[in-house]
Parts: C-alpha cells; structure tokens; sequence
C-alpha cells in the first residue's frame, strides 16, 4: 500500500514533515490532516504496522514522550485538553500502517464528538466478554 512506508521516509528525513519532536528511537510531527490544531502524530522511528507487532520498549518509550509532550502540545495549543488516539487495522480506522499515536488539542466547542454514543450495555454480555479476555489472558501466560 503506498502509505504504508511514508511514516518510515519521515523517520529517515527522506519526506517532508513539520517535526516538532525527536529521538534516537521516536518522531512527533504535524497531521497533514489535523482534526485540530496542533494535532501531532508520535511514531516510533523502527517500523511497526500496529500495536500487535509492537514491542514493549517501544511501547513504553513512546508514552513516556507522550507525557512529555501533551502538557507541551496543549499550552503551546491553548487548548482545553487533549485526546490521545491509535488506531490498529483497518476495522479500528488505522490509515497509515506504521504505528503512531494522534496528540489532538482539544478545545470546549471544537465540535469533535465521541465515535461512538455511551449507553449502558448487556450486563450478561459484558461479563462474557471479560470472561474471554481473562481465558485468553491465561493461555498466555501457560
Ligand atoms: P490513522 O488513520 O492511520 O490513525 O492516521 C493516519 C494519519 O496520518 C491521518 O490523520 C493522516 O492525516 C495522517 N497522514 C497521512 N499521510 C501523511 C503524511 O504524508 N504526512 C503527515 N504529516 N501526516 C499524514
């Protein structure tokens, strides 16, 4: 897919990008789409296509830059608060398949809205739910 190494050209400096932020091992620069101002994407520089290749170390390197920059991104942004958003697989809205964080600025009446609408769901449901998760959880760790 031709997105998918974009990120990686960035990385490398190869493709242009407003960076804002680096590291030996991570990137943040601007969304050439941003659903606010001041929406900035965090990539790990090694190629991962989502969190489900993604290694711990990483994962931990990059939320540990993210603490680091949200308060940055929002007073610099005058924002009220800030949304962190991943998304993996196509399913979940992931576009570019090289795994990043979106840093969204958000202000009272920017208009933004949930993507989905909160209503209180099947308690048996829930409970199976959690049920799958706790088995799956315990085949790993055999
Ligand atoms: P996703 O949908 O995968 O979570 O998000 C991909 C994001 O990357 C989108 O918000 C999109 O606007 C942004 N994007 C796509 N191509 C480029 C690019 O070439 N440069 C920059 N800076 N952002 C990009």
């Amino acid at each position: 897919m031709m997105g998918d190494r974009i990120f990686c050209r960035i990385a490398r400096r190869e493709a242009p990008a407003e960076v804002v932020y680096e590291d030996e091992k991570s990137m943040a620069f601007m969304d050439i789409n941003p659903a606010t101002p001041g929406h900035t994407l965090l990539i790990p520089k090694a190629h991962f296509r989502n969190i489900f290749d993604l290694d711990e170390e990483t994962a931990a390197h990059l939320m540990r830059v993210a603490v680091k920059l949200a308060p940055v991104i929002r007073e610099a942004m005058g924002a009220d608060g800030l949304n962190i958003l991943n998304a993996n697989e196509p399913a979940a809205f992931q576009s570019v398949f090289h795994f990043h964080l979106h840093l969204i600025p958000r202000t009272f009446g920017d208009g933004i809205r949930p993507p989905w609408i909160s209503r209180p769901g099947d308690p048996a449901q829930i409970k199976a739910a959690a049920e799958r998760i706790r088995k799956a959880l315990e085949g790993r760790k055999a």
